[in-house]
């Protein structure tokens, strides 16, 4: 079966948070002192999570990725995970960390059937790392990613936010890195989520970020695989590892866009940053399985045309990605 929007394009993919707490405070993520945390009963059971994941494979969702908040500090996630993996239909389970518990799970979370994770890491400097986390460990996510690749994971693909006067002077290091390691770096723009006043000073284009790399080395574009997503991806050539740029801001893939989300609580949205969300509550309690994909497919059907970010007058929204899963 296919879910296919009022603009013709295949959704197969749902980004669904199991949590909005996490053991970091990006500051681009989260204010410092946290979110106001949801009570236990406001946030979806395991049985909730599943019947969600179950009813949107039915529909023809192909791919699911965890995230958060840090999807690895919710009790028993393994558990939770291995049951995933095992829905018939489900072709492809990814999960999104910050990596700072990864040394400790990668081989659980390889064993249960993940097929593939994306770790997020916005510097290569333990200061400058600490900053933006606020009081994250380096040294912990570099074990993390070794771990992983010793668990049997493909080396997981790093995903790294860019911000003008903060991290942009590393970007270089990055590209060196992939001549070594065979991550794939995934440069991401700066998106305004935690409201700032003057958030612009951040943003940075993939166009520069490139241009910044091509001052150094010549690149090859790469090939996309299946489930590949919205990056543009190129290689050093002899590199090990390849160099992404999403777009998110300056270039829109909105038109290639394949993906829902559902958060914590049971929120559906059919665009990051559009307020129209869906309460999934009324089909979770008590379940409701025809109920639920039918509204399901209405998300997918009136999924907006387009993000509108990068328009002038464009009104910041304060919401925390923590929330929504980035
Ligand atoms: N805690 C996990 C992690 O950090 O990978 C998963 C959740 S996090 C919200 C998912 C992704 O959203 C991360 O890669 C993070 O860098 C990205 N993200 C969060 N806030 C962002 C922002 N303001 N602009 C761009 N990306 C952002
Ligand atoms: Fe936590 Fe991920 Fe947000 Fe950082 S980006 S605060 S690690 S949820």
């Amino acid at each position: 079966m296919q879910l296919t929007d009022s603009l013709g394009r295949n959704i197969n993919y749902l980004r669904l948070s199991v949590t909005d707490r996490c053991n970091m405070r990006c500051f681009y993520c989260m204010p410092k002192e946290g979110i106001v945390k949801k009570g236990h009963e406001a946030v979806l059971t395991y049985e909730e999570l599943l019947l969600i994941a179950e009813t949107a494979v039915e529909l023809g969702i192909e791919k699911i990725r965890i995230t958060g908040g840090e999807p690895l500090v919710r009790a028993d996630i393994i558990g939770f995970l291995g049951k995933l993996a095992s829905i018939p239909g489900l072709r492809h389970l990814a999960l999104t960390t910050n990596g700072l518990l990864l040394a400790e799970m990668a081989a659980d979370l390889y064993r249960v059937g993940v097929q593939r994770l994306n770790v997020s890491l916005d510097s290569l400097n333990p200061q400058t790392f600490s900053e933006i986390t606020r009081g994250g460990d380096l040294v912990r996510v570099l074990a993390g990613l070794e771990a992983s690749e010793q668990a049997g994971f493909p080396p997981p693909k790093i995903n790294c936010v860019i911000m003008r006067g903060v991290n942009d002077s590393e970007i270089l290091d990055f590209a060196d890195r992939t001549l070594s390691h065979g991550n794939s770096i995934r440069f991401i723009e700066y998106m305004p989520a935690v409201k700032e006043d003057g958030w612009q000073r951040y943003c940075i284009s993939g166009e520069e970020i490139l241009q910044r790399i091509a001052g150094r080395y010549t690149m090859e574009q790469v090939d996309k695989g299946p489930y590949a997503g919205p990056s543009r991806d190129f290689r050093i050539p002899g590199a090990k590892g390849s160099i992404g740029i999403i777009t998110a801001v300056s270039g829109h893939f909105c038109s290639e866009c394949n993906r829902i989300r559902v958060t914590s609580t049971g929120q559906a949205k059919g665009c990051l940053f559009s307020d129209a969300k869906t309460d999934l509550i009324p089909w979770l309690r008590p379940p409701d399985r025809e109920g639920l994909a039918e509204v399901l497919r209405r998300i997918v059907s009136t999924k907006p045309e387009r993000h509108e970010i990068s328009q002038d007058g464009y009104t910041h929204k304060n919401f925390t990605m923590s929330q929504v899963g980035g």
